[in-house]
């Protein structure tokens, strides 16, 4: 097969069974190949469409600029995507964010504001920091701007409607019990739910420590405790894209829950995964004990674990975390013989 460009290379991700957890519960819990997308992770489907709808609406004009704020992920989808098309990004980021993450978006040819991290409520928060600099561009780049948006722009969202729902629906042959995630800027979870929940299927929601959603769907107040390593997840309001989302179950995973799921799926299965996808298949976990053995239930493998090399995959970062570091990864056996 061949496609005629970046954007139709994006997306129809294979479905890949993740055998420990599938074993050890009784169900068949599956993992969606995100990071299989050209940018190595699920948001180049938000991506696409947030710069699809911007185009249809006259907003975002022929070597226009894109604006965004974001924790790496879709800056890298919107840079590469926008490349593909002619358009050129500016990109500002947490400088908490991995390093690994800000030199994927420097080679795709985004400019990058780091600053430092700030919550949503503070005036210079990456995200509100972006929109201003989206509104002082619109005025000085020769082809205007846009501001993406991703958290408020449910262009986002639709992606998921579109691609992600329909795709699960038709990989499994609608044998789906179940659907999981985590949430960033919702646009995954409350997008394959308009697709599913209609049809019968439970839709969860997997939160992060230090994320609000689990306390606002299990006690309506939007309120956090702990933190977490993962990057990319973990909301403290409600997003345009989590508007009218409704779960049919919540839990919380901790970083060490999560963490040893993705060394193991590494060291077992091969798959070498970011922080997100572990607190998702600790989520499927924790779901397919709730639904009972003999469920499908399906989840997110959302980004390549080389983009967190120095950290989740860094036994000296672990060990300042005081997180568990596999054995493999450190210490003696490890050196060449
Ligand atoms: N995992 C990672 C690594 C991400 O970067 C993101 C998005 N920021 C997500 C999960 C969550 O996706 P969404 O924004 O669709 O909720």
């Amino acid at each position: 097969m061949t496609h005629e460009n970046l954007a139709a290379a994006i997306g129809n991700t294979p479905l890949i069974r993740l055998n420990q957890v599938s074993d050890a519960t009784g169900c068949e819990i599956l993992g969606k190949a995100e990071f299989l997308n050209p940018g190595q992770s699920v948001k180049d489907r938000a991506a696409l469409y947030i710069i699809r709808a911007a185009i249809a609406s006259g907003e975002l004009k022929p070597g226009g600029t894109i604006v965004e704020g974001t924790a790496g992920n879709t800056g890298i989808g919107l840079s590469l995507v926008g490349a593909s098309m002619g358009f050129k990004s500016v990109i500002v980021i947490p400088d908490s964010q991995s390093q690994e993450k800000k030199d994927m978006l420097r080679l795709a040819g985004a400019t990058l504001v780091e600053v430092p991290p700030k919550p949503y409520r503070d005036d210079n928060n990456y995200i509100k920091y972006a929109a201003r600099l989206a509104t002082e561009l619109t005025k000085t780049e020769p082809n205007g701007a846009i501001f993406a948006n991703q958290f408020d722009n449910t262009a986002n969202r639709q992606a998921h409607v579109e691609t992600t729902g329909p795709e699960l629906w038709a990989q499994t042959d609608g044998k789906i019990d179940g659907f999981i995630c985590a949430a960033g800027s919702g646009g995954t979870v409350a997008g394959v739910a308009q697709v599913l929940q209609p049809k019968g299927v439970k839709v969860g929601l997997a939160d992060p420590m230090g994320a609000a959603l689990y306390n606002f769907y299990e006690h309506g107040e939007l309120k956090s405790e702990g933190s977490s390593i993962s990057e990319g997840i973990g909301q403290g309001r409600i997003t345009a894209n989590l508007d009218g989302f409704k779960p049919d179950f919540v839990c919380q995973v901790t970083d060490e829950e999560a963490l040893p799921i993705v060394f193991d799926l590494l060291e077992h299965e091969g798959l070498c995964m970011g922080g997100s996808t572990g607190v998702n298949i600790g989520g499927a976990v924790k779901m397919a004990k709730h639904m009972g053995p003999g469920h499908t239930i399906v989840t997110i493998l959302c980004d390549y674990g080389s983009r967190y090399q120095s950290k989740l995959w860094n036994p000296d970062f672990l060990r300042g975390k005081d997180l568990p570091v596999p054995h493999w990864l450190d210490g003696p056996g490890r050196e060449v013989p």
